[in-house]
C-alpha cells in the first residue's frame, strides 16, 4: 500500500515535466516548409505530438495553460530530413577495419550515438542506406519506443546488388537470379524496412534488376539507386528506380547526352511513373575535401563525440590524422569541378533534389553534415535557400509518402520543429547552431543546450 501511494507520489511529482503537453512557440518568423513567404511573428500551438494551430502574434493568441517558448529572433522551419545517412559509420577512414571490428557494436554503440548526433543538428528524420537488417530495425525500432534518442529512421537494410564485396556481406546481399532477387526484396519487406537500396544495378542482368524494382513496388516499397555510372543510371530509369543517389560519373565532366535525354522523358512523364523522379546528390564530402584537407579544425569539434566510447572516438581519430593521406579521397580533387555542371544539368532536367549527405563516410560526421551540404547547396550551387530548405523538409516527406504527418509546419503535423537564431534564408549557415529541436512535441535542445533529461527518455 505504502509502495503505491509512493509510486503515485512520484507519478504526480513528475507531472509538471510530462504535463508541459501543450505548447506555443511565439514570436519567431516561420518557414512553413511549403515555399511560401515567410510568416512574421508566428505563433505555433502544440498539443502533445502534434501542431494544432498555426498563426501570428496578431491573429492567433496563445490561451492560457500553454507554455511559451519565446522565438524571438529566430527562423522556426519543420525539422531537417536527411535522406543519405549512414548510422553505421561515423568518420572513420578504414572501411575493411571498421566493418569487422565494429560490426558487433552497431546496434549498442555506433548507430545511437549517430542517432543522438543527428537529432541535436536539428535533423528530426533520415534515412539509412545500407546497414545489417536486424540492426537496423531494431535501432529505428528503439527510438519509435523512445527508448532512445534520435530522428524517426527510414531504413533500407542491406543493400541488393550483384555481389556483396568480400567482407561486406552483413550489410550486402548479392542478387544471382530474378527469383533470388525477389526473395531478398521479400525478406527485406517481411523484416520491415522502409525502402529498397539498390546498387551496382548495372552488373545485374536486367531481368534480376527488373525483379528488385518491380517486387519492391509489388510490396509497397520504393527504390534508391546509385548512379556511378552512366550505365547505371540507363539501367535505373529502364526498371523504375525512383530515387537516384550521388551525383557519379567519377571525373567525367557532365552527364552524357543521351542520359540526359532519358532523364527529361522521365521528369515529362512524373504521374505515369508515379511521381517526379528524385536525386540525392551528397555533393558535400567531394567539394569540400580539399578545404577540410587543409583546414581540418572541424574535425576537433566534440560534437560527434557524444554517444561514443573513449576507445571509439580515439581510433577514429586516430585514422583521420592526417586527412591528406587518405586514399579514399585521392579522386576527389578531380571530381570536384565537374559538381556544378553535373547539379545544373540535373536542375535542367527537372529533377527533384533532395538533401542526402552520405553522413558517417571519412570525415564527415552526423553532428555536421547537413547544414554542410546546405551551405554548398545555396553558397557554392547557388540554389536558392527556400529551394534547399524544401528539398531538406517538404520533398523528402512527400517522396517516402508520409507529407501528410511530417515535413511542413502546419496545423496537423507533428510537430517536428526546429528554430535558429537569425535569417536562414539569408543565412543558411547559421543551421550550424540550431538553438531549438523539437520532435514530437518533445524538446530535445533549447537555447542550444542539449536537454539531457529528454534524450535520456525521462
Ligand atoms: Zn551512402
Amino acid at each position: 500500500m505504502n509502495r503505491l501511494i509512493l509510486l503515485l507520489f512520484s507519478f504526480i511529482l513528475s507531472l509538471p515535466l510530462a504535463a508541459a503537453d501543450k505548447k506555443a512557440l511565439v514570436g519567431g518568423t516561420l518557414v512553413n516548409g511549403l515555399g511560401s513567404i515567410p510568416i512574421l511573428d508566428s505563433v505555433i500551438l502544440i498539443d502533445g505530438e502534434t501542431i494544432e494551430k498555426v498563426g501570428t502574434v496578431e491573429t492567433l493568441p496563445v490561451p492560457d495553460g500553454y507554455l511559451i517558448i519565446s522565438t524571438d529572433g529566430m527562423t522556426v522551419m519543420p525539422g531537417l530530413w536527411d535522406m543519405h545517412v549512414h548510422l553505421m559509420i561515423n568518420g572513420h577512414a578504414d572501411y575493411a577495419y571498421w566493418d569487422t571490428e565494429y560490426l558487433d557494436r552497431f546496434a549498442s554503440e555506433i548507430m545511437p550515438a549517430s542517432a543522438v548526433q543527428l537529432l541535436l543538428a536539428g535533423v528530426t528524420t533520415a534515412r539509412d542506406l545500407g546497414a545489417p537488417l536486424d540492426d537496423s530495425i531494431e535501432v529505428r525500432d528503439r527510438i519509435n519506443a523512445g527508448e532512445i534518442p534520435g530522428p524517426r529512421m527510414f531504413m533500407s537494410g542491406p543493400f541488393i546488388q550483384h555481389k556483396a564485396y568480400p567482407g561486406t556481406e552483413a550489410f550486402r546481399w548479392g542478387v544471382d537470379s530474378p527469383r533470388d532477387a525477389r526473395e531478398k526484396v521479400n525478406r527485406l519487406a517481411d523484416a520491415g524496412v522502409d525502402i529498397i537500396k539498390m546498387v551496382d544495378q548495372d552488373e545485374m542482368t536486367f531481368e534480376e534488376s527488373q525483379a528488385v524494382v518491380e517486387q519492391a513496388h509489388k510490396r509497397g516499397l520504393k527504390v534508391v539507386g546509385h548512379s556511378h555510372r552512366p550505365e547505371e543510371i540507363r539501367r535505373g530509369l529502364a526498371i523504375g528506380v525512383d530515387n537516384f543517389e550521388h551525383t557519379g560519373l567519377a571525373a567525367a565532366p557532365e552527364y552524357p547526352e543521351d542520359v540526359m535525354t532519358l532523364l527529361k522523358e522521365r521528369t515529362a512523364t512524373g504521374r505515369v511513373r508515379g511521381g517526379p523522379l528524385y536525386w540525392t546528390p551528397t555533393v558535400e564530402g567531394l567539394w569540400n575535401y580539399e578545404y577540410t584537407r587543409d583546414n581540418p579544425e572541424a574535425l576537433d569539434n566534440d560534437c560527434w563525440h557524444r554517444g561514443l566510447e573513449d576507445d571509439t572516438i580515439a581510433d577514429i581519430r586516430q585514422s583521420i590524422a592526417h586527412p591528406g593521406e587518405l586514399l579514399y579521397f585521392q579522386l576527389t580533387p578531380k571530381r570536384k569541378p565537374t559538381l556544378k555542371r553535373k547539379i545544373q544539368q540535373l536542375r535542367e532536367a527537372g529533377v527533384v533534389l533532395l538533401v542526402g549527405t552520405d553522413s558517417g563516410i571519412p570525415m564527415k560526421f552526423h553532428c555536421q553534415s547537413t547544414w554542410h551540404e546546405l551551405d554548398v547547396w545555396v553558397n557554392v550551387m547557388g540554389i536558392p535557400a527556400m529551394e534547399a530548405i524544401q528539398a531538406a523538409t517538404y520533398w523528402p516527406a512527400k517522396f517516402m509518402g508520409v507529407e501528410e504527418q511530417w515535413g511542413t509546419v502546419v496545423a496537423g503535423r507533428y510537430a517536428d520543429i526546429i528554430a535558429v537564431k537569425g535569417d536562414v534564408l539569408r543565412y543558411i549557415n547559421l543551421l550550424q547552431n540550431v538553438d531549438f529541436v523539437m520532435k514530437g512535441g518533445t524538446v530535445y535542445k533549447q537555447n542550444g543546450i542539449p536537454v539531457e533529461a529528454r534524450l535520456a527518455g525521462e
